[in-house]
């Protein structure tokens, strides 16, 4: 697995699930021009469902948001 990231463009990576519960998420690039996503708190992330950050975003999963450094 090559590097990870928690932020694209500046911007941190979020995914909101079908609970309606915003996730603070990790990025790896797997392969060259193929990311994984997954989220603090241990789920993956379908593809192309994660978004970075926009204003008044914040994450609501408590599982994330007491995992390593959230910033709000
Ligand atoms: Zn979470």
């Amino acid at each position: 697995m090559g590097n990870t990231t928690r932020q694209i463009r500046g911007l941190p990576i979020y995914w909101t699930d079908s609970q309606w519960v915003t996730h603070s998420c990790v990025c790896a690039e797997a392969v060259p021009g193929i990311f994984l996503v997954w989220t603090d708190c241990g789920r993956d992330v379908p593809a192309n469902a994660a978004k970075t950050a926009e204003p008044g975003d914040s994450v609501s999963c408590a599982k994330c948001l007491g995992a390593a450094n959230v910033r709000r």
